[in-house]
């Protein structure tokens, strides 16, 4: 029998998340969650001190953080985040070792249920969970009902026997050993966490279960901030999930592809935005309390003016509320606050909670005005500039009233803007535009440079 599992335990950690000053912990506190982090992720040696060193290191350049070297707030805040837990810095040794299912056939079976769905549910989830994998590969999942299955799926509380307990509600969320005889395959649930259906509340049991399995034929944790097995549990609308391409690159690396699907399949896996992609238009930026939010589609780039190296997040491991593919966003900070906008509907955030949702009419735009393409709050004169095609709206954020005369031209306030605004910001006094491809940067009405659109992204 082999002695290797590879086991990953999907944490979820309770803590919210700030941006800003986050640490209001002690140092001993601080010191106690980073060295439990780092044994759950590294297996690290007992008596090994977390707080700075090679392993806080290679931990650091594998979440694509700034590497340090010691315990910055930057690391502490993803040390926060809800996470799985396979170790990720170090087993190198066994990463090496390819493991994989020698037979295409797999099979499962379900051992028991959770009372927090419903057995269609859970059946249901499990299964299209699995279809996730199969879709992709030569790989086929036979469902059994009694008798030793390679992926044997329970739902278990404490210490069930395998050598890693589960720690009641949040935290640790389920596990799952790599391809192997015996324990290898088997998936288990911390039945202490409430699992769903089809809700963004709670643990989406498909999700869980689709990251897990994963790991059940033989994947590791991938740091592309899109991929179902990247380390981060991110809601994500069921319905319409496809495995992303990372993902499906990474299967079938070990599996091949699936020969009864064309090589092109619909829908088309979805990929990660690109900061160097030369034809990359962004959807929206926005400064959020000394920061600057870089939005593409489902996606986020975060700028931190003292970090060298910007992270990629899905807006929705951040704002699980928030839809993809924004119009545009802007951060009042008189007040605290950013706005994002998609078509009539607008959601106010402070910093990672939602705050108010509300209408494009709070802002009494003409009512003809369906959609705004970006959106800017003017430091100098405290006005809201809302940009419609090549033409631009003034908002008196202190009379709470559309300026009068307006729409203007975008060209008439920056000379040179002539095309039109699909995203805007402003930062140490200069305004940015971003039209397409490239940047405008002006200095109050007078046009400074031209950039290109990965200009502040690290390309
Ligand atoms: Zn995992
Ligand atoms: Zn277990």
């Amino acid at each position: 029998m082999k002695t290797y599992y590879q086991l990953c335990v999907l944490i979820a950690l309770t803590f919210r998340v700030h941006s800003g000053p986050i640490l209001s912990s002690t140092g001993k506190d601080r010191e106690e969650l980073a060295t439990n982090y780092l044994k759950r992720l590294s297996r690290m040696d007992e008596d090994n001190t977390p707080s700075s060193g090679p392993k806080v290191s290679k931990m650091q350049d594998f979440l694509k953080l700034n590497v340090t070297g010691t315990l910055d707030t930057e690391t502490m805040e993803m040390m926060k985040k809800p996470r799985c837990g396979v170790p990720d810095v170090a087993s190198y040794k066994d990463r090496v070792l390819n493991y994989k299912w020698s037979t295409k056939n797999l099979t499962y079976r379900i051992e028991n249920y959770t009372p927090d769905m419903s057995v269609a549910e859970v059946d249901d989830s499990i299964e299209r969970a699995l279809q996730v994998w199969a879709r992709v590969t030569p790989l086929k999942f036979t469902r059994i009902y009694s008798g030793i299955a390679d992926i044997m799926i329970s739902f278990t509380v404490g210490d069930h026997g395998d050598g890693s307990p589960f720690d009641g509600p949040n935290n640790l969320l389920a596990h799952a050993f790599g391809p192997a005889d015996g324990l290898g395959g088997d998936t288990h649930f911390d039945d202490d966490e409430t699992f769903t259906f089809k809700s963004p509340n709670g643990y989406n049991l498909f999700l869980v279960a689709a990251h897990e399995f994963g790991h059940a034929l033989g994947l590791n944790h991938s740091s592309d901030p899109g991929a179902l097995m990247n380390a981060r549990y991110t809601y994500r609308d069921v319905d319409s999930f496809v495995l992303p391409r990372d993902d499906v690159r990474k299967i079938q690396a070990l599996y091949g592809s699936n020969p009864d699907i064309p090589d092109k399949p619909e829908p088309i896996p979805p990929s990660t935005p690109n900061a160097c992609d030369p034809s990359l238009v962004l959807d929206a930026v926005t400064t959020l309390r000394g920061e600057t939010y870089f939005f593409k589609n489902k996606f986020f780039w975060r700028h931190h003016p003292q970090i060298p190296q910007n992270e990629q997040f899905l807006i929705k491991t951040f704002w699980p509320e928030l839809p993809d593919d924004i119009d545009a966003a802007f951060e009042d900070p008189s007040a605290d606050l950013v706005y994002i906008f998609k078509g009539q509907k607008v959601w106010a955030l402070s910093g990672y909670d939602v705050v108010n949702r509300m209408n494009l009419s709070s802002f009494r735009l003409p009512a003809k005005v369906k959609k705004i393409n970006a959106a800017v709050y003017d430091e100098s004169t405290g006005k809201m500039l809302f940009f419609v095609g090549k033409s631009y709206y003034s908002y008196d954020t202190n009379k709470k009233k559309m300026d009068k005369g307006y729409p203007k031209l975008v060209e008439e306030r920056f000379p040179g803007m002539t095309g039109k605004v699909t995203a805007a910001y402003q930062y140490s006094s200069f305004t940015y535009l971003f039209s397409g491809t490239s940047i405008f940067e002006f200095s109050e009405t007078v046009l400074m440079r031209v950039l290109g659109n990965n200009y502040f992204l690290q390309c």
